[in-house]
């Protein structure tokens, strides 16, 4: 028997109680979930950084930590964590962040705004949008998430940017890396979507000098985290007329204070950190199968690199 331990917030252990069960007993595990697992006793810990378990250090015999989120950039310098940290990578969190990355360039690439808020009885029919094969899309990220968004947007003829750390090669994305790829990436881009992990080498990587390379009048789209971009600095390329419009779903401070620019910039658009989830069903699978495989010795997927921080 498994003793597994859930630590999010309180609402989270009612929706994830029966899929996590159901998702052990399909994976052939014993387990006995619990939210109140002695700390020498416990095996895993399903986990949420906001949830009761702070300090890992009486956690001696547990074998590894199941993060619910894909970003783990509040756990991941806790110091009491000597244990392995699995990060979430969930099909329907992908397919959620891909329809909400899709929606929002297609809303900038079609000029959607000019006729949903522009209705004023004047018939002005001489301006088209471009097609997609004519509008560069870069992601900086060319992760589980971003190389998903590329390939939906390659499927619906963008040409396809992606930037990472290392090289890759990704049929249909244009791949690029490192700081010296990071030019060429932007590099007359018109949309730009930012899904890297927060890091120390990713904070404020979109900043003065890399919003001017992108084509005048480009759009920011930022599901990715809110200290990725200078927000002073996007607030002035806003002004300028260098980015047209910028997308953000995510921000230095969450909930984003009443009182920020953001809100009321007429090129601003803000949302509330839901462009996606993690869904019960399907994470509770990945869960019970990462956990399936460290039982048998095969090693855990997803792992989290502690010195890159992500
Ligand atoms: P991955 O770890 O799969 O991908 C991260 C990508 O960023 C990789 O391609 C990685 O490069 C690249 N990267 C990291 N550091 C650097 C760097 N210094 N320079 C260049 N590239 C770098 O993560 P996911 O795709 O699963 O998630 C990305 C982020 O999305 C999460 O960290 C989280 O912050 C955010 N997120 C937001 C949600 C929302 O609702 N708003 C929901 C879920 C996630 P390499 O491949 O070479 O390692």
């Amino acid at each position: 028997m498994l003793n597994i331990l859930f630590s999010a917030q309180p609402p989270r252990w009612f929706e994830y109680e029966a899929p996590l069960n159901a998702a052990f007993v399909a994976a052939g595990l014993d387990v006995d979930l619990s939210r109140d697992h002695a700390p020498d006793q416990t095996d895993y810990i399903v986990f949420a950084p906001n949830g009761p378990v702070r300090d890992f250090s009486p956690y001696t015999r547990t074998k590894a930590i199941m993060s619910l989120w894909a970003g783990v950039e509040t756990v991941v310098d806790n110091r009491t964590l000597t244990q392995p940290l699995c990060r979430m990578v969930d099909d329907s969190l992908t397919s959620g962040m891909v329809e909400w990355v899709v929606g929002h360039t297609m809303r900038h690439h079609l000029g959607m705004d000019a006729h949903i808020h522009g209705q004023d009885g004047v018939w002005r029919d001489g301006v088209f949008p471009p097609v997609a094969a004519q509008r560069p899309v870069t992601i900086l990220g060319n992760g589980a998430l971003g190389a998903a968004c590329g390939q939906a947007l390659h499927r619906l003829g963008f040409p396809v940017t992606g930037w990472s750390r290392n090289p890759k090669d990704i049929p249909n994305i244009r791949c690029l890396h490192g700081d010296d790829g990071l030019k060429g990436a932007l590099a007359g881009a018109e949309i730009v979507v930012l899904l890297l992990p927060q890091t120390q080498e990713t904070e404020d990587i979109l900043n003065g000098d890399t919003l001017a390379l992108m084509a005048k009048g480009a759009f920011v789209i930022n599901p990715g985290r809110g200290p990725l971009i200078d927000d002073g600095a996007l607030l002035d390329a806003l002004d300028s007329g260098q980015i047209a419009h910028a997308t953000l779903d995510v921000f230095r401070v969450e909930p984003l204070p009443k009182d920020h620019p953001y809100w009321s910039h007429p090129r601003v658009t803000v949302t509330p950190h839901i462009a996606s989830t993690t869904r019960p069903e399907t994470a509770s699978q990945v869960i019970a199968e990462n956990i399936r495989r460290g039982e048998r010795g095969e090693g855990f997927l997803h792992l989290v690199n502690r010195s890159k921080g992500y």
